[in-house]
């Protein structure tokens, strides 16, 4: 049996095929029927927003908050997340200007922002790394003063709050991911969050293609939808989260209990947030102690993944590696520890495994068993 280092939650399957039912009954399958709608009604209610759509996925959530702010020139980002940060900014015929990241908080450092800003720059675009809040006030301060747009990659940030909102609340646009391997999920999926009800109706209209009416376009549009049946996973997913984020903190808290005594560290969190424990990063001293680990992870059928890695400043379309050496540094030495919702049962039956092979007798988990070594 495999560990991996995420698995997709599965609702019980009776309750999707309730929702299939009524999508045969209705032979309406896309283009904002009722569950699309119900879902995106549910995750405001839920998350306490006004002005959230559900789109296609996390990709092109990004890349319809960067047409719908009309963004150009340089966009300031960071280069510790994943790929698709960098490359819609690229996608966008815009360019990424690289701003170095915190080492203990592996957010953008907002102290570095202001030396990046030219009169080209039009938005700061960071991400809320492992689901762990940026430093909010400082960023916001430094887009006012400069007359920049904010938006936020809050792909890991489901069910993290800051001073008590969502952390979806900030910033200009928010652009979120539900895909299958993240912690709330529609198996693809996403949403843009937005503040007014102006940009709301303008990124509704690029998600339809532009359209105003059936034989009217307003603007250039994409096709931005997602379908009833992928809504329809959402529904089935939302039931379950609060029993997902409890699951994820017990499971969070057992690492951490586990791993203390040995050479590495964690991520530190935001004191004033409520955190969504969306990854279990762990910062290695050296590159090469990764890499034995994840050797012998991998010899235990455990397989771990190196989020992120390398650093998208070193991409060969970006080539701005100079501008970050902390984030080159820290990519090569973290490791993203597998934490999913079924993970603490089949941790117990991989040591039941263990035991009846005589591989080992020892009563801790796999995982510090092998690390340890
Ligand atoms: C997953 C992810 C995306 C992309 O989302 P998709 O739904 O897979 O397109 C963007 N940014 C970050 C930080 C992500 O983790």
């Amino acid at each position: 049996m495999q560990i991996n280092v995420t698995k997709p939650f599965l609702p019980p399957l009776a309750e999707y095929q309730t929702y299939l039912d009524g999508i045969w009954r209705r032979e309406w399958l896309t283009n904002h029927g009722p569950l699309s709608s119900e879902l995106e009604l549910r995750l405001k209610e839920y998350l306490s927003l006004d002005y959230l759509l559900y789109v296609t996925n996390g990709t092109i959530a990004l890349q319809l908050g960067i047409k719908a702010l009309g963004l150009s020139g340089e966009i300031i980002t960071t280069p510790f997340s994943y790929v698709a940060t960098t490359s819609t900014i690229v996608w966008e015929n815009c360019t990424p200007a690289m701003v170095d990241i915190s080492p203990d908080s592996l957010n953008i450092d907002p102290e570095k922002i202001e030396q990046a800003i030219t009169d080209k720059t039009s938005a700061i675009m960071a991400t809320h790394v492992f689901g762990n809040p940026c430093e909010i006030d400082k960023i916001d301060a430094i887009a006012k003063k400069h007359g920049l747009k904010v938006i936020y990659d809050a792909a890991h940030a489901f069910g993290t709050k800051y001073r008590g909102k969502s952390a979806f609340q900030y910033g200009d646009l928010s652009a979120t991911s539900f895909h299958a391997t993240k912690l709330f999920h529609t198996i693809e999926g996403g949403a843009v969050i937005c503040q007014t009800p102006e940009l709301l109706k303008r990124v509704a209209e690029m998600r339809n293609f532009g359209h105003l009416s059936p034989t009217e376009f307003g603007l250039v549009g994409i096709n931005g939808k997602n379908s009833e049946a992928h809504a329809a996973m959402g529904l089935c997913n939302l039931k379950y989260i609060n029993e997902i984020l409890a699951k994820r903190r017990e499971l969070h808290r057992r690492y951490k209990e586990r791993l203390v005594g040995l050479p590495v560290r964690f991520q530190s969190i935001e004191p004033d947030c409520e955190y969504n424990h969306a990854y279990f990063p762990v910062i290695f001293e050296s590159e090469e102690m990764l890499l034995h680990v994840v050797a012998t992870l991998n010899l235990n059928s455990i397989n771990p993944r190196r989020y992120f890695y390398p650093s998208l400043s070193e991409l060969d379309y970006v080539r701005q590696a100079e501008r970050t050496p902390i984030s080159n540094d820290i990519s090569r030495r973290v490791l993203c520890l597998p934490l999913h919702f079924g993970l603490a049962d089949e941790e117990k039956k991989k040591i039941l495994n263990r035991n009846v092979a005589g591989q080992s007798t020892k009563r801790c988990s796999s995982l510090k068993w092998t690390i340890s070594k």
